[in-house]
């Protein structure tokens, strides 16, 4: 008789999932701190949704609507959706494995990209799925290449447009395309969590292709622009089956009813989500163009983030800028994780953020 083990095992291949590890929050012992490492909005929450939020405290013994039916009529009314193929999750991240737990299973595969979002491969390792890495070109994902990975133990497909930590996106042209090429049982994940960001006329976060197909879902989140990611709020539009799938896999009252009131209240405020998109679309440009003129490659981004490259030369690597930026408050990303050891990536701050770090990382470059 073969031994047991003398404790608890984790299901095959729980252990060799590497742990996500999230932007730094800062060490500096004294003066102020920018974290500008986990793309969150500098804006602050709207004020409506923060009094909802505050609101919710006093009623903290009753449970939430399990059917989040306010907050997916809400949505369903600012998007024109169906409100029956909504499902509202604890952060988009909560969606994403719920995903993959329904439709992955030992031995599956699943497709991403080089250096696409890493909570797709925690998720499908979880789910004793299989990672199946595409290329990238020119830090964007690649149709072609994500087309000729497909095989038949291909379950899903994760595509973040536009995706982190690199900023760029795919047109939906080219969203449509791959969505052609794959088998009509291969679920297409598109993640649009920094959709509101985007300003290019090509671009869609995948609405219509959920309405017109049995296959492709659209995961959303409050996390970014509406910024909220303190009270854990995402969602998805799914073909009708996918909902139905989802809904008996969820935890029954899977979204906080804070998170609830806030999300509802978030939505109606049109005029601080306005304000949000204005921020971004002057300050992406512009740190763009001034970290360039300092000899830095960045890519182009349509997010609220920049991926910044840096040179291998001793005295001007990332890791080295990573240490100085931190001494002068500025905590950016690491990228080591994604495969981007020679980047750092920068989440677009306050006004008084984005200055300070300009003039930091002149600084950093000019030293010899
Ligand atoms: C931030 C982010 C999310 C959002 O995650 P939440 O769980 O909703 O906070 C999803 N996908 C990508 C690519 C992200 O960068």
């Amino acid at each position: 008789m073969s031994a047991l083990p003398d404790r608890p095992q984790p299901r095959a291949g729980v252990m060799s999932i590497d742990p996500y590890v999230p932007g730094k929050s800062g060490s500096k012992t004294s003066g102020k701190l920018y974290k500008l490492s986990s793309n969150e909005t500098p804006l602050g929450a709207s004020p409506e949704a923060i009094a909802a939020y505050k609101n919710a405290a006093d009623h903290l013994e009753l449970y939430p609507d399990g059917g989040s039916t306010a907050l997916r009529d809400t949505i369903a009314q600012k998007y024109g959706l169906d409100p029956s193929r909504i499902i509202c999750g604890s952060g988009s991240d909560e969606i994403l494995s719920l995903l993959t737990s329904a439709y992955v299973g030992p031995g599956d595969e699943g497709i991403f990209t080089t250096h696409g979002f890493l909570v797709y491969k925690i998720a499908l390792l979880a789910a004793g799925g299989v990672p199946v890495v595409a290329s990238e070109t020119d830090f964007t994902a690649d149709v072609d290449a994500i087309l000729a990975k497909v095989t038949d133990k291909t379950k899903i497909v994760f595509l973040a447009n536009p995706n982190n930590p690199t900023g760029t996106y795919l047109s939906f042209d080219e969203v449509k395309r791959l969505h052609a090429g794959l088998p009509k049982h291969v679920l297409l994940v598109l993640d649009a969590a920094y959709a509101e960001y985007v300003r290019r006329n090509d671009y869609a976060a995948g609405i219509e292709l959920v309405s017109t197909s049995e296959n492709v879902v659209m995961t959303r989140t409050f996390s970014k622009i509406y910024g909220l990611a303190l009270l854990r709020l995402g969602w998805c539009y799914a073909p009708a089956a996918v909902a139905d799938a989802l809904n008996r896999i969820r935890g029954p009252f899977n979204v906080n009813g804070a998170a609830l009131a806030a999300g509802i209240a978030a939505l109606h405020d049109d005029a601080h989500l306005a304000k949000a998109m204005d921020h971004n679309d002057h300050w992406l440009p512009l740190l763009t163009t001034e970290i360039e003129a300092l000899g830095l490659k960045v890519t182009p981004s349509v997010g609220n983030f920049l991926l910044i490259h840096f040179p291998k030369t001793k005295g001007h690597t990332a890791a080295e800028a990573d240490a100085f930026l931190s001494e002068r408050g500025l905590i950016l990303r690491a990228v080591g994780a994604y495969g981007l050891g020679d980047c750092l990536r920068l989440t677009i701050g306050t006004e008084e953020a984005n200055l300070h770090f300009i003039a930091s990382l002149k600084e950093f470059m000019s030293r010899a």
